[in-house]
């Protein structure tokens, strides 16, 4: 693969090499054959006032020390689309020692992927020294600065190079676009301004190798595909369902990061839909992947969909959104099941039994993608209310409405029933009763069997003590 984005980038700018002419014939569709484009302000008309005030300061201080420095990525890619950028990055061929002594509120980040943050208030500026392709390190740095594991999956990423070997070695075409503070314009090495425009998400390079280098960039596909509405070019998409268990070996925090990006960012019904479609649901959320594939009798993909749904809706309306919500409702069915076998083969009392299934269902889950322990306990808090909310006589549906939980235990009970769990109204019961006023849940919980009154009454343990 190396050979082939070294062959593309000597295609490119004119190099010598056509010995390896074989290797580049294979791979004629995915080779970028474009050569440098630079595209002027009049025609990407990329409005100045939307440029983030905090990169270009950072650009500007880079280019004054004599560094070239661009904004890059996802930034230009959204401006170009006319969507509001998440984050705006840099890049700059200053090493990150380089770049970090030139800001005072700079920090040197990462290993795997040297970085540099420079903070700016509550925002956080990205400075990323330009890498290149690790066949191109010298021989006797050769591990050092990179490093490749047997598969092909890079290890270490702090080959540097120049703004070419950096586009090259980004992921997509429409990911290595470089917008110039001084001239205003865009650098394009890969064509990915006519791809941007046509709606095409495409690899740089051989996707296959592409991928073997980085799992990831297959969730990174599916997830542009959905949050950008763009087509994967066929050659781009053909690895991926092949290549999808690769992502069993990224660790599980990775992936967790990974899977907020693909469900919490507003295209989360369009990413489910994409991971589903390229087979990469599964290395994310095996158990769950397992009980679609059966006939239990749960309505998991429906909770599911309505879940993201509901997720994409809040987002919208700049609700907040928990990670914890939104794992205890995928989890939920994967969950109710082994609660139920427990309680059948084990003879567990029902709130033991989902406690054990909690563990068990959380413990598996987590050797995929990591939750962290502030989200896992709210995710057992919610499932435990699921088994509280049926029982509303005496003071208890009172005592339910106060615990901290109960919104998000509501709301998993209003999934359960829209998803077409039979609950018997439960959820439009609770809606009532946190619509009505005191005299009227009164009556509602009398309804269900109990005062709080006469349950005041009934103080059957002290009575004989009191009495003897
Ligand atoms: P967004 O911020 O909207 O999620 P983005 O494209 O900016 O999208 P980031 O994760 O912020 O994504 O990464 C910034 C840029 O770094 C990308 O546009 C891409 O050029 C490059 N990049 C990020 N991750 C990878 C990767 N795994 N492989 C290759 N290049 C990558
Ligand atoms: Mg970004």
């Amino acid at each position: 693969m190396f050979k082939t984005i070294g062959l593309a980038f000597r295609k490119i700018f004119g190099g010598h090499n056509q010995t390896d002419s074989e290797n580049i014939d294979s791979n004629e569709d995915t080779v970028i054959t474009a050569s440098k484009r630079i595209i002027h302000e009049e025609e990407h008309q990329i409005p100045r006032r939307y440029l983030d005030d905090n990169a270009i300061k950072v650009a500007y201080r880079l280019t004054d020390a004599g560094y070239e420095g661009y904004l890059v990525g996802g930034c230009i890619r959204d401006l170009l689309l006319k969507k509001k950028p998440k984050d705006f990055d840099v890049a700059t061929n200053a090493h990150p020692e380089e770049a970090a002594d030139l800001f005072r509120r700079a920090r040197l980040i990462g290993r795997r992927f040297k970085l540099v943050h420079v903070r700016f208030g509550r925002e956080i500026i990205e400075v990323a020294t330009f890498r290149a392709s690790h066949d191109s390190q010298p021989e006797n740095e050769s591990g050092e600065q990179g490093k490749q594991c047997d598969s092909g999956m890079i290890l270490r990423d702090n080959v540097y190079g120049t703004i070419e070997d950096d586009a090259l070695r980004r992921d997509f075409t429409v990911n290595a676009l470089y917008y110039c503070p001084n001239d205003h314009c865009v650098y394009d090495f890969a064509n990915g301004y006519e791809d941007l425009k046509k709606g095409t998400l495409r690899m740089i390079g051989d996707p296959e190798a592409r991928y073997k280098e980085d799992p990831v960039r297959m969730l990174r596909a599916a997830r542009f595909a959905a949050k950008l509405d763009f087509t994967i070019e066929p050659a781009t998409e053909a690895p991926i369902r092949d290549l999808a268990p690769m992502l069993k070996r990224i660790a599980p925090a990775r992936l967790f990061d990974e899977t907020l990006k693909l469900f919490q960012s507003g295209h989360a019904i369009n990413s489910f839909e994409q991971l589903s479609r390229l087979d990469l649901f599964e290395p994310l959320f095996p158990q769950v992947q397992k009980l679609l594939d059966s006939d239990a009798p749960v309505p998991l993909e429906k909770i599911i969909q309505n879940a993201l749904k509901n997720t994409d809706r809040r987002l919208a309306q700049r609700k907040s959104v928990t990670p914890a919500f939104l794992f205890a409702a995928i989890l939920w069915y994967p969950a109710q099941l082994r609660m139920q076998q427990l309680m059948r083969e084990n003879k567990m009392p029902p709130l033991p039994a989902l406690h054990e299934a909690a563990n068990q269902i959380i413990g598996e889950q987590v050797k995929s993608t990591a939750i962290p322990r502030r989200f896992s306990t709210p995710i057992r808090e919610i499932w435990e209310m699921q088994l509280r909310l049926p029982r509303r006589n005496g003071n208890k549906a009172m005592r339910l409405l106060e615990q901290p939980r109960f919104r998000a235990s509501y709301d998993l009970l209003l999934l359960r029933e829209q998803s077409g769990e039979e609950l018997g109204g439960l959820s439009q019961w609770w809606t009532d009763f946190q619509n009505a006023d005191h005299k009227a849940r009164e009556q509602m919980v009398q309804s269900q069997g109990g005062s709080q009154k006469r349950r005041r009454n009934k103080p059957k343990k002290v009575k004989p003590t009191s009495e003897s």
